[in-house]
């Protein structure tokens, strides 16, 4: 059941292009137990083998193979009521996320489902697995936040949910990066 939901997402992910072969990662919490996707998983082809169970705040022999974002993970789960978390490396929005401190979406779905989305790590040193409490802190107010050139995480009570916000969030960025390049040939005629 929790395999067949984390195969969905990661092959939705990966056949949108919002994932490479072996990037992201999924995690869902149950009490004080984690069940996230393993380190170097490709998420579009997840197999049982691939789900690692560890403890939400304490180590044990699973933990070194967790996703190399476990501790994002754990420290969103600490402070906020998530029960799932989806990161993704949505390309339109990466790119906009180099550029901007906030992300507006500009069709009417994507800003009523995620109003302005934060970008992090702006004059911070962004590596995989660090940020994590700044992180937590920022989903404490929105479903979903964009880290300066790494990618995104959204939270939600199921997969399905954040997995949801990220498709709606690549949809978005790519209709602004149209309108940023339509503006760009109108200026130069
Ligand atoms: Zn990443």
């Amino acid at each position: 059941m929790i395999l067949s939901q984390f195969q969905a997402v990661g092959h939705d992910l990966f056949s949108r292009g919002l994932v490479a072969s072996s990037g992201g990662n999924l995690s869902v919490r149950f009490g004080d137990r984690i069940i996230i996707t393993r380190r170097g998983s490709q998420l579009g082809c997840l197999e049982e083998n691939d789900l690692i169970e560890t403890g939400l705040s304490k180590n044990d022999r699973s933990t070194p193979l967790a996703s190399i974002e476990l501790p994002v993970h754990r420290a969103i789960y600490q402070v906020t009521s998530a029960s799932a978390i989806v990161h993704a490396h949505p390309p339109h929005a990466i790119a906009l996320s180099l550029a901007e401190t906030e992300i507006e979406p500009t069709d009417a779905e994507g800003l009523s489902l995620l109003g302005s989305v934060p970008v992090l790590g702006w004059h911070m040193e962004v590596r995989p697995g660090g940020l994590a409490d700044i992180i937590a802190q920022a989903l404490k107010q929105c479903r979903l936040v964009m880290v300066r050139g790494h990618g995104s995480f959204a939270i939600g009570q199921l997969l399905e949910e954040a997995h949801n916000c990220t498709t709606m969030l690549e949809g978005s960025c790519r209709v602004i990066c149209l309108l940023k390049s339509l503006k760009v040939e109108q200026a130069n005629k």
